[in-house]
């Protein structure tokens, strides 16, 4: 059988005449413009996406395909995150009190346009490998943080020595109690998630992966299954979903994907609005429209398939999170609260914690 290294490399489409080839050339259009936006950018789409995409400029196909308005920046910003800014070691971001992102692999099956790491990913050289050695030791100087966050680039490309090895190393650093992955594999790349990998995986509990589903078309049998291995192998899964214009900006379609995650033993965890970055700007919606897909998730469907909705705050602000308005109104008596379904109802509040006596002299 043919390896998930053999496949990626036959069976992608990483190239747009390869995809005019494929889809024709009408649908992709200028390629002599495109080029450009391709060489920005990485292109592939992975064979499971290329598989996916019924007809050009479908929502899979908007994901992946470069358009010349990525060529186009208004008021997108290159490190919308202030990720470098953040940066102590190569591939380090240590913005939380007790959490930090660790960039492990420069590569992804399928590049997404709107990545918010569309400086770097893609470019061994922006995320050096060779370089690892700072970053672990930063880890285990820094005995705040408990949590670690791999990605990248998708942390599971790279091979399983280097994964095991990874592993192993922030494993042996006594005060991170929890690891995370971040990956999009599962969806791009399902045929990766093989039993030696799970083998691999569960040594280091406890240790969480989030993925990412922007559609509910990409819950394929291929990658249920892929997230079902994980699952087995005690691993809990969560969904960091992207609001795009044209792609998932519309409350059935998130709703459907909710609760395809569901089924498929994922807690959806963020939605986020898309980032500010240059080149990505076609993708971002108004911030109304998550509000209304929230409320159009919470109370008409399980709460475990209610996400968070949070801005990434451009500026390096971290995740915040943005709520539909049911407080109608609050005081020293009552709140009056709005339901899902817009009744309103009273609840009489209990008593405010007595002042603590202030100490004199
Ligand atoms: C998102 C993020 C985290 C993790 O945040 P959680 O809300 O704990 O999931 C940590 N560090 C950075 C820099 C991040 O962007």
């Amino acid at each position: 059988m043919e390896s998930w290294q053999e496949l990626l490399r036959k069976k992608s489409i990483a190239s747009l005449e390869a995809l005019a080839a494929r889809f024709g050339p009408e649908h992709v259009g200028d390629i002599a413009r495109l080029r450009q936006a391709a060489e920005n950018f990485e292109f592939r789409i992975s064979p499971a996406m290329v598989d996916l995409i019924k007809s050009p400029g479908d929502p899979i196909w908007r994901q992946y395909v470069p358009t010349v308005q990525e060529l186009e920046i208004h008021d997108g910003i290159v490190d919308s995150l202030d990720e470098d800014a953040n940066s102590p070691v190569p591939n380090i971001t240590h913005r939380y009190p007790d959490r930090a992102l660790f960039l492990v692999s420069p590569v992804c099956a399928s590049y997404c346009r709107f990545c918010t790491r569309r400086r770097k990913v893609g470019d061994p050289e922006k995320i050096p490998m060779a370089q690892l050695e700072s970053a672990f030791r930063y880890l285990e100087e820094h005995k705040e943080i408990r949590d670690v966050i791999m990605s990248g680039g998708d942390p599971l490309l790279l091979s399983d020595r280097r994964i095991d090895d990874i592993c192993r190393r922030l494993r042996a650093i006594p005060h991170l109690e929890v690891l995370r992955i971040g990956s999009r594999v599962p969806c791009h790349l399902p045929e990766r998630i093989t039993p030696d990998l799970c083998a691999i995986l569960k040594k280091y509990h406890p240790l969480y992966i989030n993925t990412h589903f922007n559609h509910p078309d990409e819950l394929t049998p291929a990658a249920v299954k892929a997230l079902g291995m994980l699952a087995d192998a005690g691993i809990p899964l969560g969904c960091q979903t992207v609001l795009l214009k044209g792609v998932n900006d519309d409350v059935e379609v998130m709703k459907e994907l909710m609760q395809k995650l569901l089924v498929a033993r994922v807690r959806p965890y963020y939605i986020y609005m898309c980032d500010q970055v240059a080149g990505a700007e076609h993708f971002r919606t108004a911030v109304e429209k998550g509000l209304e897909i929230i409320k159009g998730l919470r109370g008409w469907t399980s709460g475990l398939a209610v996400p968070h909705f949070v801005i990434d705050a451009p500026g390096g602000g971290g995740k915040i999170p943005l709520l539909p308005e049911y407080v109608v109104k609050l005081t020293d008596k009552e709140v009056v609260l709005r339901n899902y379904a817009g009744k309103v109802y009273r609840y009489k509040q209990g008593a405010k914690d007595a002042p603590e006596p202030v100490l004199v002299g």
